[in-house]
């Protein structure tokens, strides 16, 4: 099942969208935009339970 984290769903405005099967893959991805995009060098706990909370099941664009 894919998933995805939409970096806006934690920094308003931001259009970055994850995209994989693999959370660990995504977050560690995730920890990198934060990183160059949006300055944040070390991600505090909260940031990272956000970034987790933000991750969905990747929905099927036909229903
Ligand atoms: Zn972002």
């Amino acid at each position: 099942m894919t998933k995805e984290l939409r970096c806006e769903d934690v920094f308003q405005g931001c259009p970055y969208v994850g995209v994989g099967p693999d959370i660990r893959e995504l977050m560690r991805e995730y920890m990198e935009h934060v990183r160059d995009v949006h300055r944040v060098t070390s991600p505090t706990p909260e940031l990272r339970i956000q970034a987790m909370v933000a991750v969905r099941e990747r929905q099927a664009q036909v229903d």
